[in-house]
């Protein structure tokens, strides 16, 4: 069994904080509703702003990837206001893959952090060695449910998680228009803090922005070992020229799986005759170096 929870108390009535980063990306949804299905109430983060990203800068260690620094701002919006912040460890989302090894340590930093302030709630998800499903009702049971509480729970959050990863992919109002797909880690691409001001420009360009919809069954087996980055090499390999005009990837500043594979995907993209660009973002990214490089990477796509 890996579950592995700091409060073993049942959690009905009490309010649960989840930080708006990260693995809340990973499974949009999902704790949200298996919480509330526990009679547990969950409490998110307000979203990313530029004072998440300053406090990130701040209260977070100066080596870390960009998400990883906004992951310590959202757990201390949520210091002190909540009976428990809830901290997942994740392992694996993809059988025979590994998640990076950042997020295995995410809730013992956490733990740190809240020391004396609010306890961290977590559990292990290890999905190359106990699908998701069991690891929900080995965590339900833990936190108090009855049988049929959890399964019902279980049912509710693994619904709610695919019902939300079917949202369109399209952002903005530019149907017709060239179409570029961005393509980034599930909690960069959306969260609309860094997305939001791509796609804007894009679409002053005449540009439709897509965002890459991460496939959860049917992935290729890949030489890339780290389950994030093999399921947007497997989207990426999968595309067609006649589907985008262009390919923009957007990477975080010290994301160790990103330096190592970001060279495939380039491979991947160019050898399908298809533009590509890559955006690196960091706590510093400026708006305007951002807007100058995807004009020129428009223009240089239409000539
Ligand atoms: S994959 Fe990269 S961006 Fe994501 S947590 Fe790991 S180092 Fe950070």
């Amino acid at each position: 069994m890996v579950v592995d929870h700091e409060k073993s108390r049942p959690i009905s009535g009490l309010k649960i904080g989840i930080p708006r980063a990260m693995y809340h990306y990973f499974h949009p949804g999902l704790w949200q509703e298996f919480f509330h299905r526990l009679d547990a109430e969950a409490v998110y983060s307000p979203p990313t702003s530029r004072k998440t990203v300053e406090l990130a800068s701040l209260i977070s260690e100066a080596e870390h990837c960009l998400p990883v620094k906004l992951l310590d701002a959202h757990v201390a919006a949520l210091a002190g206001k909540v009976d428990a912040v809830f901290v997942p460890r994740y392992l694996s989302t993809l059988p025979g893959h590994v998640a990076c090894a950042k997020l295995g340590a995410l809730t013992d930093c956490a733990r740190v952090q809240l020391r004396g302030i609010t306890p961290v709630l977590t559990v292990t998800v290890d999905v190359d060695h106990q699908p998701l499903a069991e690891t929900l009702g080995d965590f339900g049971r833990a936190l108090g449910g009855g049988k049929k509480k959890v399964h019902a729970a279980v049912r509710a959050a693994l619904q709610a998680w695919h019902g939300a990863s079917i949202h369109p992919p399209r952002l903005g109002s530019t149907a017709g228009f060239p179409r570029i797909l961005l393509v980034a880690h599930p909690y960069i691409l959306n969260d609309d803090y860094f997305i939001a001001p791509i796609v804007s420009k894009l679409e002053e360009l005449r540009i439709e922005a897509r965002r890459l919809i991460f496939p959860d069954k049917d992935i290729a087996a890949s030489f890339i070992k780290w389950d994030s980055c093999n399921k947007m090499y497997h989207a990426v390999c999968s595309l067609k020229p006649s589907e985008v005009a262009g390919v923009i990837q957007i990477i975080s500043f010290n994301c160790g799986c990103d330096s190592m594979t970001v060279e495939f995907f380039r491979a991947a993209v160019k050898e399908k005759s298809i533009p590509y660009m890559q955006i690196m973002i960091d706590e510093h990214t400026s708006p305007g170096a951002m807007e100058t490089r995807l004009e020129a990477f428009v223009d240089s796509m239409r000539f």
